[in-house]
């Protein structure tokens, strides 16, 4: 069996710089609008995602080639649009009707400053985006085209930190497009809002969500090679504190071993099958000894996406977070809100789940810890025990509305933690802007689910973007927020997004 590593980092992919203009102006000024826009494409240098410059556009034909190709090109993640001078839009209808992918327009001009003792009309038909953008622009809402508006100068940090926002969404789109997500088990039982359309999922995020029989997982663990766990165990040794009585010689070192080779299972099972995302289900473990908790853990810290209970919507979101804060400090977790300390003024949520939550969400070296779990009937299992770090964070979920998914948002604080010396599981304790009751009182508006993924690598633009990219609703819960404010959001939003639909 061949094995596929799982991606997770953005080298090898591109976006494509494209310069607007038409032949009207003749070769002089044409050579200099390449050159321009090749100094803003090398002031663009060093975002995550290469920027490559392309040949300046002047006419239909080759814009609709431009768009054929970056279909085609598995690298190729989105692009950039800029009109230098002015490219009469008529040219773009059949480019942006064929374009599949992801469309930053960059409304920028090569000079910052006007040198205005100078300025002839040769240097105004040379930097015309003021009026050549704006042509760009009309086109686009004309036509309907999902697409980020980034304004300003490229020497300007808000504008490079805009489009790294933009490129890491389109990495995070690509990830969703080309997901695989394995199920082991199906959806806990009765539950409601882990529930949803797997099909309607794969056409609008491309994520491919199947089910396998948890024992073919089973399989895969009583595969695991002795030697390869004894590496496993060393690995865990050198890399979190684990507790005396898992090390060798100690009284539970066999369900250390044991949940090794749950990960060996977990971890060949998803690469000989090119799955980035899985979920598991703890009412349905057939022959395994434990609950997986550490190896999701890891799995997750790794770049997997990971659902609970069934969740394969929460596991695209882990997926995606993953990779949109790929290289960035923190990282992306399952997530549940738990309890409330409900203190006036001083309000938190202390958020966890029975083992999975990602070592991702701290720097500190975890303890390595076995305790009973009253849930699933299996062994005790192993887990990480650890409190995120504090600093700013976001969680989103996604909800099943029917006829269409909604992402909701909020932005969070993790906070210093008490010690929590009887809760020996991965955990963050936060608080949500605006404030805890407007907070909580618009996630139940909203239908957000208690799953979510937190991220402490990607800040709420990357998911504006995101949800930008995929036409997805996505509601934001934030400083701004009022509850009647997001209550009327919602109710335009249901109408507009049916609208959008068509019939
Ligand atoms: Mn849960």
């Amino acid at each position: 069996m061949t094995r596929t590593k799982l991606k997770n980092d953005l080298d090898g992919y591109e976006v494509w710089f494209v310069t607007g203009s038409q032949n009207l102006y003749g070769e002089e000024t044409l050579k200099q609008v390449a050159e321009q826009s090749q100094a803003v494409v090398d002031g663009l240098a060093g975002l995550p995602v290469k920027v490559v410059w392309k040949p300046v556009l002047k006419d239909s034909d080759s814009i609709r080639r431009m768009a054929l190709e970056v279909n085609g090109r598995d690298d190729v993640i989105g692009v950039i649009a800029w009109m230098h001078t002015f490219s009469p839009a008529k040219m773009w209808i059949a480019g942006l009707d064929a374009l599949r992918k992801p469309l930053l327009h960059l409304h920028t001009q090569a000079n910052v400053e006007l040198p205005w003792n100078d300025i002839d009309f040769d240097f105004m038909n040379l930097n015309q985006a003021a009026h050549g953008d704006r042509e760009f622009g009309y086109i686009q809402t004309r036509l309907g085209v999902a697409r980020k508006t980034v304004v300003g100068h490229a020497s300007n940090p808000a504008v490079r930190q805009q489009i790294e926002d933009w490129e890491r969404a389109a990495a995070g789109w690509t990830a969703a497009r080309t997901l695989k997500l394995a199920r082991f088990g199906d959806n806990m039982r009765f539950v409601a809002v882990t529930e949803g359309d797997k099909t309607e999922a794969e056409l609008r995020f491309g994520v491919q969500v199947n089910t396998w029989g948890v024992n073919e997982l089973v399989e895969a663990v009583e595969q695991a090679a002795d030697a390869d766990i004894d590496a496993l165990v060393q690995e865990y040794i050198d890399s979190y504190d684990v507790v005396d009585e898992l090390l060798p010689g100690g009284a539970r070192h066999q369900s250390l071993r044991d949940g090794a080779a749950i990960e060996l299972g977990l971890r060949s099972f998803l690469e000989e099958g090119g799955f980035g995302a899985f979920t598991t289900s703890f009412e349905d473990l057939g022959a395994l000894k434990q609950l997986p908790g550490l190896a999701v853990q890891r799995l997750m810290a790794e770049g997997y996406g990971f659902g609970a209970e069934g969740d394969w919507k929460t596991a695209i979101l882990v997926r995606v977070a993953n990779v949109m804060g790929a290289g960035l400090p923190g990282g992306a977790s399952l997530m549940e809100d738990y309890t409330y300390d409900l203190v006036p003024g001083n309000e938190r949520i202390l958020g966890a789940h029975m083992l999975e939550v990602s070592p991702s969400l701290t720097k500190k070296k975890p303890r390595l810890e076995i305790h009973e779990l009253g849930i699933g009937g299996k062994e005790d299992p192993v887990r990480l025990v650890f409190t995120a770090d504090p600093g700013s964070a976001l969680v989103v979920a996604l909800s099943d509305m029917r006829d269409r998914f909604r992402l909701t948002a909020n932005v969070v604080e993790n906070v210093e933690a008490p010690d929590l010396p009887k809760l020996p599981v991965g955990r963050a304790v936060w608080k949500p802007a605006p404030d805890f009751a407007t907070s909580a009182a618009c996630w139940l508006a909203a239908g957000a689910a208690h799953h979510t993924v937190m991220t402490t690598a990607v800040g709420i633009e990357v998911f504006r973007d995101f949800a930008e990219i995929a036409k997805t609703e996505l509601v934001v819960i934030d400083e701004d927020t009022t509850v009647r404010g997001f209550q009327s959001e919602l109710r335009w939003n249901q109408a507009y997004y049916r609208l959008a639909q068509g019939i």
